[in-house]
């Protein structure tokens, strides 16, 4: 029997339709602790729900105030070999989509295209007015923040403004879920990494690919519930392993 990681090397080379799922695996690894860990975000803060968010200053004000924090602590990460490696799948032609549940943008930061990358849960480097939807930067209403705003308003609408992440509480895009569902049922190969495919709707889309009759690969630090229906199962940190097999 071949070993995991040749296994999962001839299942690269040999699919045409690739679809990649990330979680907060392969974000640790630049240093974005994975909030629902021992100690992670929500252990410091307690979350503020998006239905408090829509009906109360207050409770919008404490949501700033946080997402401020959180900016200042980790504006400054940068993509690791394991995201330089994916955005390299892409330039192979290989590439159908990546979808992830990370919320960082360093997909993109690393050469993904936006075309190419569904964020299930949104993504922190965007703010959104939740009733034009118009976006902005982080860094301009970050700037508003820094000037004393503290639960600020659209400029073009007077909407609620809010980081283009889903909230505790807030329905997940339907057309961004309808997309990875695609996505799953069309590729050829799924590689998951760095999740443990626990949270829903992300977990489900492996079984999607599944039962679409596509092979299913885990790159993974833990144990999985889909890791005895996989094709290949590695185990092991996803900067170093998926340099190895993409480069090479
Ligand atoms: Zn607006």
């Amino acid at each position: 029997m071949m070993e995991p990681l040749s296994r999962l090397k001839t299942l690269l080379g040999k699919s045409s339709r690739l679809v990649v799922l990330t979680g907060a695996g392969i974000s640790t690894e630049s240093g974005i602790p994975d909030y629902r860990s021992p100690g992670g975000l929500w252990e410091k803060y307690s979350p503020v729900y998006f239905q408090e968010f829509l009906r109360d200053e207050n409770a919008r004000e404490l949501y700033w105030l946080q997402k401020k924090e959180l900016y200042e602590q980790f504006h400054a990460v940068k993509p690791n070999p394991g995201h330089i490696a994916l955005a390299h799948l892409e330039k192979t032609g290989k590439l159908l989509g990546l979808i992830t549940q990370n919320i960082d943008g360093l997909h993109q930061e690393a050469g993904n295209s936006a075309a190419k990358v569904l964020e299930i849960h949104g993504n922190s480097r965007i703010t959104i007015c939740l009733s034009c939807r118009s976006e902005d930067p982080w860094e301009k209403t970050h700037e508003r923040l820094l000037k004393g705003e503290k639960a600020p308003r659209c400029l073009s609408c007077g909407g609620l403004q809010k980081p283009a992440t889903v909230s505790f509480g807030e329905p997940l895009n339907t057309d961004t879920l309808n997309w990875a569902r695609e996505w799953s049922e069309s590729c050829d190969l799924m590689l998951v990494v760095g999740t443990s495919l626990v949270v829903e709707p992300a977990a489900g889309l492996p079984r999607i690919a599944l039962l679409s009759g596509a092979a299913l690969a885990i790159l993974n630090l833990g144990e999985t519930p889909l890791d005895a229906e996989a094709d290949v199962v590695v185990r092991g940190p996803a900067g170093t392993v998926l340099p190895g097999l993409i480069s090479a």
